[in-house]
């Protein structure tokens, strides 16, 4: 008897920062088109991903972070939920990593697209994580909850608007609107509007160690990190997303940070270094003690 798998093993990966320890959970990934992308045409994004030796599909990790200092527990995003058929794995993922979803304090949105809170609500219509809080910047939760704004929005957007009400009514009472700084001791909001207008990242740091969350400042890293002018068609505002994006990696190749994030390749974590005129990266791989 032998068996032949069809998907992909559950994805974790565990790192310290400082006294705090981080998992990158997988949820899955979304398959998307390359013609979202702008500024760049369909066969510079394949070569730039062939001359990365990457696969030439349009398909992006979706990830969730479970971050734990021994005090609290605490998820960044919770991935797709299956959404569109996008991710969906995190609570096998969180599971696997020894974590029940009512263990968890705090869920921290970087931003409200459903590939970072369609796993908020389950398909009783009840909070996955119970006794968590919701926290995300309060500029999100105006935009989404804008009942005039969704009503003018195209009609591809009208799932999106849905979708992010749906979450905030079921954690009404759990709901705590940020704006910066300080979140949860040792985790601090850094506001990186564009993509969404109150999109954001989260920065983890214990000691002398730091890791920021840097949300979804990249969606096809191969591409955006050499070629940060290319933005994709869900940039709430293209030219700040534009922006920002160069900020951040100047910022993060100046500090030479440990960078997570929601679409960057599996296991997730990069350094970001300045090549030329932009900029590279170099993936920390997967260890096998803790690190
Ligand atoms: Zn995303």
């Amino acid at each position: 008897m032998s068996s032949r798998p069809t998907s992909q093993a559950l994805g974790l990966n565990r790192r310290r920062v400082g006294d705090t320890v981080v998992t990158v959970l997988n949820d899955g990934y979304l398959d998307l088109s390359f013609e979202l992308l702008a500024d760049i045409t369909v066969a510079e994004t394949e070569a730039m991903l062939a001359a990365a030796h990457r696969p030439p599909d349009p398909r992006f990790s979706v990830s969730a972070f479970l971050v734990q200092d021994g005090r609290r527990t605490v998820l960044i995003d919770s991935g797709g939920g299956g959404f569109n058929g996008w991710g969906g794995r995190l609570p096998d993922a969180l599971a696997a990593a020894g974590v029940a979803p009512g263990e968890i304090d705090a869920v921290l949105l970087t931003h409200a697209h459903p590939d970072h809170i369609g796993g908020l609500v389950g398909t009783d219509g009840a909070p996955v994580f119970a006794n968590a809080e919701l926290i995300l910047s309060d500029v999100e939760l105006a935009f989404w909850s804008d009942m005039a704004r969704a009503n003018a929005a195209p009609e591809a957007m009208q799932p999106m608007f849905a979708l992010a009400r749906a979450a905030f009514a079921t954690h009404d009472k759990a709901l705590r609107p940020i704006t910066s700084g300080d979140v949860v001791p040792g985790i601090t909001f850094v506001a990186l509007p564009g993509h969404t207008p109150g999109h954001g990242g989260y920065r983890i740091s214990s000691g002398r160690d730091t890791l920021l969350v840097w949300g979804d400042i990249t969606h096809v890293p191969d591409v955006q990190i050499k070629r940060p002018d290319v933005t994709i068609a869900f940039d709430a505002d293209p030219d700040q997303a534009r922006a920002t994006r160069l900020k951040t990696l100047d910022m993060a190749a100046a500090e030479h940070i440990l960078i997570a994030g929601p679409h960057l390749n599996f296991p997730g974590l990069i350094r970001v270094v300045r090549s030329g005129a932009g900029f590279d990266f170099y993936e920390e791989p997967w260890c096998p003690a803790l690190i």
